[in-house]
């Protein structure tokens, strides 16, 4: 019988019998392992000798987190990166090749979008950028050479939802190989892999990480397409993650489940208090019940995460001034650390969209997005609620 989540983040399949009973996965901090003969090493290098070889091509620390994310995202097997980038680029190198065309979710990651840019002009691998709200648009813009299908929800900053499973029945009838970024969820709260999608990905160095310390990527899928990642685009690219930062996410992650019900929670009443002030125009999350796509949270995750935007009554003065008046919340980007941080996405984040493209996607000047952390909500709210008096 499969353990629940909360019992998995902590144990999975680690066992302390192979390390003189160490009850945490050692630090393997090593570049290579010497092996007992020369035959021993002819084997390993033939593929017919399980065993380790050299970090880049595999790791025990490594392995154990690699282990974890395939277990906690239902996945045959997982595969871990240097940084969230490394993994979208690996995966993404290993799905398609030149000619191919691409559908993607509007609003995605923009380090994401930059790298489907540079594969359009450099390697001629096209993309279009889809509202996926109804099938028949997806549809519409498939061609012959469409291969695969990239989705992140709910996307940074307005918390707009994929509908996972929807996404999952068009990419099955059309043949299109089916990825998801699922950072802001983290597998806690939503697992693609699940819902249909073929490999699901993630910056580690927010929820999973959770701590603000490490940046890393992970992804997870049949065993048969991460083991071509591995293969390919992981030992030839070279974009593998060192085992102290295996080791600061296998800790970081067993508390993922205490962690992302806690941000969810502020999230949730943060919005409310934020919803009922004369300050604030407009509140996005999908917690919020007149939130439009509230009914889709509800079903494709089990909380409601601990993202927020909102907009103020104001100009872009306003904003930055209300930033500037917070005392403990910090200005920062990334997010799932345990500090609040906020952000201005106009002039952050987002600021290489072109404005009116920005506005098109309901980025204003005035809009902040709030990555709640684990402090006392009250707390939070009170620093809010004094930068917003003050203005
Ligand atoms: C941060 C982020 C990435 C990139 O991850 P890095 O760890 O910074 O390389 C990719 N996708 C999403 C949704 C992110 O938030």
């Amino acid at each position: 019988m499969n353990k629940n989540i909360d019992t998995r983040l902590i144990h999975g399949n680690y066992s302390c019998r192979s390390y003189l009973g160490s009850l945490i996965p050692p630090i393997f901090q090593t570049s290579t392992f010497s092996f007992t003969s020369a035959e021993e090493g002819e084997r390993r290098f033939a593929g017919e000798e399980d065993g380790f070889v050299y970090s880049r091509l595999g790791n025990p620390t490594v392995q154990e987190l690699e282990y974890k994310i395939a277990d906690l995202e239902n996945g045959e097997e997982g595969i871990a990166f240097s940084s969230g980038m490394a993994a979208v680029s690996a995966v993404l190198t290993s799905v398609v090749k030149t000619g191919d065309h691409i559908l993607v979710s509007e609003g995605i990651y923009g380090c994401t979008f930059g790298l489907l840019q540079m594969l359009k002009e450099r390697f001629n691998i096209d993309f279009s950028l889809v509202n996926m709200d109804k099938k028949e648009t997806i549809e519409s813009l498939l061609r012959p050479q469409t291969k695969a299908i990239y989705v992140e929800t709910p996307i940074n900053p307005t918390m707009k939802l994929v509908d996972l499973q929807m996404i999952s029945n068009i990419a099955k009838q059309h043949n299109l190989f089916y990825i998801v970024d699922n950072t802001f969820s983290s597998p806690v709260l939503q697992r693609p892999l699940e819902l249909g999608a073929d490999v699901v990905l993630h910056s580690a160095t927010k929820y999973i990480g959770g701590h603000g310390d490490v940046i890393a990527g992970l992804a997870a899928g049949s065993a048969d397409f991460i083991s071509l990642v591995r293969r390919s685009s992981q030992k030839d690219m070279g974009g593998i993650l060192g085992p102290f930062d295996a080791w600061l996410l296998l800790r970081g992650i067993k508390t993922l489940s205490l962690r992302m019900n806690r941000h969810s929670d502020n999230a949730k009443l943060l919005s409310e208090r934020l919803k009922q002030h004369p300050k604030i125009e407009k509140v996005y999350y999908p917690g919020d019940p007149d939130f439009p796509q509230h009914s889709l949270a509800a079903l494709q995750m089990d909380h409601f995460g601990g993202l927020i935007s909102f907009e103020l009554k104001g100009n872009k003065a306003a904003a930055q001034s209300f930033m500037n008046r917070l005392e403990m919340i910090r200005i920062a980007v990334s997010l799932g650390d345990a500090e609040t941080l906020i952000q201005h996405p106009a002039t952050m984040t987002h600021a290489v969209v072109p404005y009116d493209t920005r506005n098109k996607m309901g980025i204003s000047d005035r809009l902040l997005r709030l990555s709640a952390g684990l402090e006392a909500e009250k707390d939070i709210w009170q620093d809010i609620e004094q930068a917003l008096d003050a203005l």
